[in-house]
């Protein structure tokens, strides 16, 4: 199936079973604005659990935290962002339709290195074993020919990105002017100028009358973090390198709204702000990229799906930094950003509050401002990569298609739906009671209605790992038929060993003990 198609069925199958609603549903929805509905939300609250006990727990030099959305304004005057924190946007004046500029050219970039890929793939079948692909790459005319128009298009890029007054917005026109790029919609170049877009949503505080103050909703968690820096060091009596964790919402005005959750106006982030040394900063980002890498690869989807890509254009406060991309079925997409961000933010803050906010290393018997390394992931766009990966259509030996969503079975929003066979003979109320004394483990679902058949193939479609089935015999011996999601098998086993069976293998406990 092609990958376009399986990403517009994943889109209505996480409407149809309960994960995804659109925001306001009935009254069409809202631009970029997504509810999680009774699976949804199980499912995104075990994957922020998988998160939080891998940074929390696991790590004694890491505390979290759950800091307001609302903020004190100069907050944002100070981190940069309410003068920098902009998207540069252009309009197609046929279509009427607005993109990133800088999205536009990355595209660009993208299609140079599929173009390269497709023509190193080529040989390779051609060759077969006898294939050498790095003399490939450096030899062929067709390949060079590419990698010459790609490496020109991203030093320009590089160029504009980075220019010494803030990006250079007519050189970025004039790179999508001289690259010949097309709106999709009109497949015209009629573009307007570059403009720059400020992201962030404004409210206002208090009655207009009082002196109402223009405030933010937080476009990134992190700041919440650095501002209460000094407040847990100190109740915490952390020492560093130490790290606060945070999960919670924030806030972007995006200019072009696309691709379902994966870029919404109101999202969730998981960010864990480590505060070092001077002068180790690059050696932690090293280790935090690393562990960050594991983390993601612990879930199995296999490591072919991940790879990092370096950015070409830094932060205003960054030193280094770094994606995790994951194969999405619209390409490798960014899911966690990795930033060494300097002491930039501490600094920046203490100079506009007018407070000390060092660290004093009783070892060394000197103060510092800490350096800070950052690792920030979207909830839902690691939502979406779960979802993508474990979605499938299975065609079975009786000709039958069943949709099926391989969830790791810590992350599945139910882990065992127990049906009575019949709705007679005690038949519930035994189902019940298996219920009732396995539900303080795991999350369990009660199912009477239909034929078994129906109700596995309901429950493989919301991805639950393991269905009971209650018969006449269970009456007799205590046992039922255990049926496995992903390889169908039934196993007739004891009511007393269900607990045993299941509990381990749906704990985040079991994802935890893949990255030691
Ligand atoms: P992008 O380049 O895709 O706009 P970003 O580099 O601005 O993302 P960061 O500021 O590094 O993103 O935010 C950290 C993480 O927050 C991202 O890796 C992503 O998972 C998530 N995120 C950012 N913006 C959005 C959004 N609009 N919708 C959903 N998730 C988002």
């Amino acid at each position: 199936m092609a990958q376009e198609d399986i990403f517009k069925k994943v889109v209505s199958h996480c409407k149809e079973y309960g994960f995804v609603f659109p925001s306001s549903d009935i009254y069409d929805g809202l631009g970029a604005v997504y509810d999680y509905g009774q699976n949804g939300v199980e499912l995104k609250n075990n994957i922020k659990q998988y998160w939080w006990q891998y940074m929390v727990l696991l790590h004694e030099n890491i505390v979290g935290l759950d800091s307001a959305i609302f903020m004190h304004p100069t907050v944002w005057k100070a981190s940069g962002h309410v003068d920098a924190f902009n998207d540069p946007l252009i309009d197609n004046r046929d279509s009427k339709k607005r993109y990133r500029a800088d999205v536009l050219i990355e595209e660009q970039i993208a299609k140079y290195d599929e173009k390269i890929e497709k023509e190193v793939n080529k040989a390779r079948k051609r060759f077969g074993d006898a294939f050498d692909e790095q003399k490939y790459r450096e030899t062929s005319p067709r390949v060079q020919e590419e990698a010459a128009k790609r490496d020109t298009l991203h030093k320009r890029y590089q160029e504009v990105m980075n220019a010494p007054g803030g990006i250079d917005l007519e050189g970025m026109k004039q790179i999508i002017l001289d690259e010949g790029i097309v709106c999709p919609i009109s497949g015209t170049k009629n573009w307007t100028d570059v403009r720059q877009f400020n992201l962030m949503f404004k409210t206002e505080m208090g009655a207009a009358a009082e002196g109402a103050s223009t405030i933010y909703l937080r476009p990134e968690t992190a700041q919440g973090i650095f501002v209460n820096y000094l407040n847990v060091q100190k109740t915490g009596r952390m020492k560093i390198p130490f790290g606060i964790a945070q999960i919670g919402k924030a806030f972007r005005n995006e200019i072009v709204a696309r691709q379902f959750i994966f870029r919404m106006r109101e999202f969730e982030q998981m960010e864990m702000q480590f505060f070092v040394k001077p002068g180790t900063e690059l050696q932690w980002f090293d280790e935090w990229r690393n562990r960050r890498m594991a983390w993601h690869q612990a879930l199995g989807f296999g490591s072919e799906n991940y790879r990092f890509h370096d950015h070409d254009k830094l932060a205003h406060y960054a030193n280094a930094a770094t994606d995790v991309e994951f194969k999405m079925p619209f390409g490798f997409k960014e899911v966690e950003g990795i930033h060494s961000r300097t002491n930039f933010d501490l600094s920046q803050h203490a100079k506009y509050s007018g407070k000390k906010i060092e660290y004093f290393d009783p070892d060394e018997n000197i103060s510092y401002t800490p350096y800070v390394i950052e690792t920030s992931i979207g909830v839902d766009r690691m939502f979406l990569s779960v979802i993508c990966h474990s979605y499938d259509e299975e065609q079975l030996p009786d000709g039958q298609t069943r949709t099926v969503l391989h969830l790791p079975a810590a992350l599945a929003p139910v882990k065992l739906a127990v049906f009575p066979l019949t709705k007679k003979d005690g038949l519930p109320e035994k189902a019940r009671e298996i219920i009732d004394e396995l539900k303080f483990h795991f999350n369990c679902k009660y199912e009477e209605k239909d034929q078994i058949g129906k109700r596995y193939r309901r429950q493989d479609a919301i991805g639950t790992p393991f269905c009971v089935t209650v018969d006449n015999q269970t009456l007799e011996d205590n046992t039922v038929t255990l049926r496995f999601r992903d390889t169908m098998e039934q196993q007739r086993v004891n009511i007393s060993e269900l607990r045993g069976i299941i509990e381990d293998k749906v704990s985040i406990t079991s994802l935890l003990k893949n990255l030691k």
